[in-house]
């Protein structure tokens, strides 16, 4: 991922305003409404003020990172 990216209102990850936020599979999104746990497929960063979406991740390391302290994105 490109730590270096910014949004359209200059943020980069590392900013208080990029969050990291969950993405499931339509199975995993399921999953978690019925109360059972999931993992996420990716894990995005996202401008809370513009709402771009800077980088995201797939790697193993990150999602185990966020996967239990993230927002989850639809
Ligand atoms: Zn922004």
């Amino acid at each position: 991922m490109d730590i270096a990216k910014k949004c359209s209102c200059g943020h980069s990850i590392g900013d208080p305003l990029i969050v990291a936020k969950t993405r499931y599979t339509k199975k995993g999104y399921v999953l978690l409404s019925m109360g059972f746990s999931a993992r996420p497929t990716e894990v995005v960063f996202q401008c809370q003020q513009c709402k771009e979406i800077i980088s995201s991740s797939t790697e193993e390391i990150i999602i185990e990172k966020y996967r239990y302290n993230s927002d989850i994105i639809n």
